[in-house]
């Protein structure tokens, strides 16, 4: 075995119970490696670049330790979690509304198809965005999510039932296919409050669409952002990157969302995981890591974006996610992380990534500088050519983000990562729990906090 970096927990994805695991370095790349008494040993890849692994945690940042786990003291599920060991305040929270879908990619999270229809009712839900607004720092930012919650026709009361209840900032997780497909719907969506979509969107390859989705949804994927335009909706996509199948597909979509620039705000890129349905259990080259993606990322534009622009948020653990800001000028992009440096360890860092989403891809910026008329920008404002006006229209309407996390699995689970979690699954009965913790599911597709969120609600 290689050179042993670190001692940390992680899971037998056989049993889900929490093992010991070591993070060591093999011919430069860093691994997970962990035993379980009864399935045996399992070495997974975590990330490929060692030197880069420890150059991140640089950008560690002290964390302020929540409250909110205290409430999972009684009845913590301890085979998998120990609750006090989290040490991150939220950032973002997922309230899911339904576990069914209008599709059933092969690749789902939430296993999710039509056969499935748990919609948490009206009550459960105001329970849920009240907790949210008074366990959570203002401004408050809610991704509301699935399965895929356009299957409801009360979506847009929910929303409105969640504004009400003072939630900042709404993000609606989609597929899309009802965005594009009913005309005016994503009016009605602006109307009830969204502020901004994430948009699942993998690549431009018809055939891909067919084997990470079932079908081919590239013109639907069109058509759902050319709505959001007309309506004003900005958009973050979503491409989930999976090795063999869409990894060629990565500077295509940064290249479409400079493109789109003004509607489009993110790109949110997740390398795969194996949650919930997937067609086989991973192999090590069936992993791209974040430092992969970045080298993607630079050779696929050419260069324009490298892995210098990016920095972990620090909000996050910093082996978690990685982020780039800048803006969108004549074509090409700007990155605007490098005059950022190292954060001041006295920033509140949950609530400056809060802030972050809530000012810039809700266009909320750009209407505070008198850049939208309504919704839509003041083309003729100004030309964006060396003036003052320019530059800040640069610095909100161009803004783009690019991003990345990757989600663990129960595979390449580290506890040491899990700790610092800052994405938070809010549960039924209004207690929060990590994404990544929320999802973890077995061999077999089992996930023991989706079966309790299914439970809470049949109570
Ligand atoms: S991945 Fe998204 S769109 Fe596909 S089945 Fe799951 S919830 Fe539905
Ligand atoms: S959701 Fe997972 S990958 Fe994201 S911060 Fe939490 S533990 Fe890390
Ligand atoms: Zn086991």
């Amino acid at each position: 075995m290689g050179e042993v970096i670190g001692e940390t927990k992680s899971l037998c994805p056989v049993c889900l119970s929490l093992v010991e695991a070591q993070r060591v370095v093999e011919n430069g790349q860093v691994f997970l490696v962990k035993e379980c008494p009864d399935h045996g040993l399992f070495k997974v890849p975590v990330w490929d670049d060692a030197r880069y692994y420890s150059e991140v945690e640089h950008y560690d940042h002290p964390k302020v330790v929540p409250q909110v786990f205290k409430e999972w003291e009684k009845d913590a599920p301890s085979k998998m979690w120990d609750p006090s060991q989290q040490l991150q305040s939220t950032c973002l929270t997922v309230v899911e509304v339904t576990d069914g879908c209008n599709l059933k990619c092969p690749y789902c999270f939430a296993s999710s198809d039509s056969s499935k229809m748990t919609n948490l009712d009206m009550e459960t839900l105001r329970g849920m965005f009240t907790a949210v607004s008074t366990k959570v720092k203002k401004p408050t930012v809610v991704q509301i999510s699935g399965g895929e919650p356009t299957i409801r026709n009360d979506l847009p009361e929910i929303v409105a039932m969640a504004k009400g209840l003072k939630i900042d900032f709404i993000q609606l997780n989609t597929n899309g296919v009802r965005l594009a497909k009913e005309d005016g719907y994503a009016g009605v969506m602006k109307k009830a409050g969204v502020d901004s979509v994430y948009l699942g969107f993998d690549t431009f390859d018809r055939e891909v669409w067919k084997k990470i989705c079932g079908v081919d949804l590239l013109d639907l994927k069109l058509k759902a952002v050319e709505n959001c335009r007309r309506a004003g909706l900005p958009i973050e996509l979503v491409p989930k990157i999976i090795p063999g199948l869409n990894v060629d597909q990565i500077g295509k979509i940064i290249e479409f969302a400079k493109k789109n620039i003004g509607i489009i705000k993110g790109v949110h890129f997740q390398p795969i995981s194996y949650f919930g349905r997937v067609p086989a259990e991973p192999k090590d080259e069936n992993y791209i890591t974040i430092p992969s993606l970045l080298r993607e990322i630079e050779r696929q534009t050419g260069g324009e974006i490298t892995p210098d622009d990016f920095i972990p948020t620090g909000c996050a653990d910093v082996h978690c996610d990685t982020k780039c800001f800048g803006f969108v000028s004549e074509g090409r992009f700007v990155s605007l992380t490098k005059m950022s440096g190292k954060f001041s360890p006295d920033l509140d860092i949950t609530r400056t990534v809060r802030e972050g989403v809530y000012g810039s891809w809700g266009n909320i910026l750009a209407k505070e500088a008198g850049l939208l008329d309504g919704d839509q920008p003041m083309s003729d404002k100004d030309c964006g050519c060396g003036t003052w006006m320019g530059l800040v229209k640069d610095l909100t309407l161009n803004a783009l983000t690019i991003s990345a996390m990757h989600f663990q699995d129960a595979w390449n689970i580290d506890y040491g990562r899990l700790r610092n979690c800052c994405i938070h699954e809010v549960m039924p009965d209004g207690r929060f729990v990590p994404f990544c913790l929320f999802n973890a599911s077995d061999v077999r597709g089992r996930a023991p906090f989706r079966e309790l969120w299914c439970a809470q609600n049949r109570k």
